[in-house]
């Protein structure tokens, strides 16, 4: 349920939503999509945070999880495709107010928008950035997307993928400045739910890729991980995910790691026995670039047509 500010605030409070408050336009996702599970963890954590709807924007670019915002009711920015990020940190750069989620799949963040993608998480804005990974690309019918494994059969690949997979964590982690990079399965609610919340916590860029089921077009990629939880990787550390004992159980096969560990969190992120979950890296003291684009707001008309006359004066010869 949603949080108290305060354990013994008894004050009657004038406004509170509810889950179906954040709940959009009628879900057209296919049964069984993971999609469905992102969905309901951040309509859960905006009801838990009391997110005022119309403070919240999620913003995407093109791919079956791009419909994302038609099915929030916050407002919210189906772009094109792979520019999710550069319309997210404008937004930021003018309303440092606004709780900004970003929604991309692997074609859309991982392809078209790469350029993006590392220049967003060298920025490290304060957004929420989750990248919902099916390896495939799914709106457009079962074409190779950057991730889709090696050998994987597709429309534009009958005879299998050439190429080996993109490791879309692996690459986040080599930008510099990156300051959060996490993991999740949309098969394990408590795990996803406590991820996301986490990363939207975090000031800066958050970026979390999420193993999601396409039972359309990849139903077997992630069957192995699905139906034998030794096949994920838990990484735990009292600086990472919070999890109560239950979701601990789930997961037998569990590693401890500091995520302040970069160099450690690189070598987990390319280990391809397993599929590892959890915090790879969090550092909180990177540079945010939205400080900077927020100096100045508030200005008056007048104040910041003197700045630009200042700016412009510099180009006198
Ligand atoms: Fe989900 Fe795949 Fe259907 Fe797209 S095609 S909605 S990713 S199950």
């Amino acid at each position: 349920m949603f949080e108290l500010n305060d354990d013994w605030d008894l004050e009657p409070k004038s406004r509170v939503c509810l889950l179906e408050d954040y709940a959009g336009s009628e879900v057209r996702w296919c049964p069984g999509c993971g999609d469905h599970a992102v969905l309901s963890a951040v309509q859960r954590l905006a009801r838990d945070k009391q997110l005022a709807p119309e403070k919240t924007v999620v913003v995407s670019g093109i791919g079956c999880s791009s419909r994302f915002p038609h099915y929030m009711s916050t407002y919210g920015f189906h772009g094109l495709h792979g520019r999710a990020l550069p319309v997210a940190c404008g937004i930021r750069s003018r309303r440092p107010d606004l709780d900004i989620f970003v929604v991309t799949g692997d074609g859309d963040c991982c392809a078209i928008g790469t350029a993006h993608w590392i220049h967003a998480i060298r920025y490290n804005m304060d957004l929420t950035i989750l990248l919902l990974d099916n390896n495939i690309y799914g709106l457009t019918k079962n074409q190779t997307s950057p991730t889709t494994p090696f050998g994987w059969r597709s429309q534009t690949h009958p005879r299998g993928s050439f190429f080996a997979s993109l490791n879309p964590i692996a690459v986040t982690l080599g930008i510099q400045n990156a300051s959060f990079v996490a993991q999740t399965i949309d098969w394990c609610p408590p795990h996803l739910y406590a991820t996301i919340r986490a990363a939207h916590e975090h000031k800066g860029a958050s970026f979390v890729r999420i193993f999601q089921r396409c039972p359309h077009f990849t139903e077997d990629v992630f069957a192995q991980a699905r139906e034998d939880p030794g096949r994920v990787l838990l990484m735990t550390h009292a600086q990472g995910i919070p999890l109560d004992a239950a979701v601990l159980k789930m997961f037998p096969n569990r590693a401890g790691h500091d995520p302040s560990n970069l160099a450690e969190a690189r070598e987990l992120a390319c280990r391809e026995d397993v599929c590892t979950i959890g915090l790879f890296y969090r550092n909180p003291g990177g540079s945010r670039y939205d400080e900077v684009t927020a100096q100045g707001l508030g200005k008056t008309p007048g104040e910041k047509l003197a700045a630009i006359e200042m700016a412009l004066d510099g180009f006198m010869v």
